[in-house]
């Protein structure tokens, strides 16, 4: 009877999470017994915590044979961790993939797989609300509303990572070969039928956000420049409309010079400020240029995503 149910693996990096996880496996297990309809999988992804996460995750593990672990060689940082879990999953019919923190509740858990059930092959769980204030959450807000307006595959508003994915939209995740992810773009880009569900979001649970402020800018940097090619356009445009205001001028202290009228001395100021300004537009073009180098060398190194030191439990 057992192998009639479909199983569903919920992916959850962990990174220096030791204090969340007595309460995140309490909460896990619980909506695992709940929900037995289907066979749950948890595979956590240490993403080379500093403290003892992985050891804890591995005690675990001998007395709850539901429960996998991948321990990364180093931190390769969530995207990382995310797409070895999904690597990993296995032959489950769904992967859910969710935070460690338990800002994504796992009493959600029932609910995508319901919605999964009922036919859609990609399920995002969308924030009704979101109980982080200050930098963090402006930062949140502008991006989602910036990136929008952007990119050419936006992502649903207040959507995260967490969500679930069917058997096919895992399997295209696992054939993109890129090394800079961003996962919410990614997930719209793969398709499929999609649908909703609706949580609130809390603060989590305990410790501090891991994840710094530097690493969520190169985060929404990598969303923005691996789905759109704006800031190029942005610069072109630039050079035109430069381009376009010297043309006029010329034309106009020419026909000023022909027509015998006499031509204002344009000062020190005037030179510094259009050399200054020419130069600052070209560095602009410049650095946007660069970024999608990078990312292009990047790419073209083919480097891994993460290296696996050892996986422990399941099959
Ligand atoms: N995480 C990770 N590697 C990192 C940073 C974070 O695997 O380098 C995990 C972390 O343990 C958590 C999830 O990614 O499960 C989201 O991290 P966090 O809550 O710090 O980020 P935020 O909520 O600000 O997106
Ligand atoms: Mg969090």
């Amino acid at each position: 009877m057992s192998q009639s149910r479909p199983a569903i693996t919920v992916v959850i990096p962990i990174f220096n999470e030791e204090a969340v996880l007595p309460e995140l496996l309490a909460r896990l297990t619980a909506v695992f017994d709940a929900a037995s309809g289907y066979a749950w999988r948890a595979l956590f992804v240490d993403d080379g915590s500093a403290d003892r996460s992985a050891e804890r995750l591995r005690e675990q593990l001998s007395h709850e044979p539901r429960f996998g672990l991948i321990e990364l060689s180093r931190n390769f940082g969530h995207q990382a961790a995310l797409r070895a879990g999904l690597a990993h999953a296995g032959d489950a019919d769904a992967v859910v993939t969710m935070d460690a923190d338990l800002q994504d509740p796992p009493e959600c858990l029932p609910e995508l797989a319901a919605a999964w059930q009922a036919g859609a092959e990609v399920v995002l769980a969308v924030r009704r609300s979101r109980e982080e204030r200050g930098w963090r959450r402006i930062g949140f807000d502008l991006f989602h509303r910036v990136f929008g307006q952007l990119v050419d595959f936006p992502i649903e508003r207040n959507t995260g990572t967490f969500g679930l994915l069917s058997r096919p939209a895992v399997a295209a995740f696992n054939q993109l070969p890129e090394s800079h992810r961003f996962f919410p773009g990614l997930r719209t880009w793969v398709g499929f039928k999609r649908s909703e569900v609706f949580y609130d979001r809390k603060e989590r649970a305990a410790g501090q956000p891991t994840q710094t402020m530097r690493r969520l800018v190169r985060y929404a940097l990598d969303g923005l420049f691996s789905f759109s090619h704006l800031p190029l356009r942005v610069v072109t445009m630039m050079g035109l409309c430069v381009a376009g205001i010297g043309f006029a001028l010329g034309l106009f202290f020419i026909t000023r010079r022909l027509f015998g009228i006499e031509v204002a001395q344009t000062g020190f100021t005037t030179l510094v400020t259009l050399v200054l300004f020419l130069g600052g537009v070209q560095l602009i073009g410049i650095g946007v240029l660069g970024e999608y180098l990078g990312r292009i060398y990047d790419e073209v190194k083919r480097r891994p995503g993460y290296i696996v030191k050892r996986k422990s439990g399941l099959e």
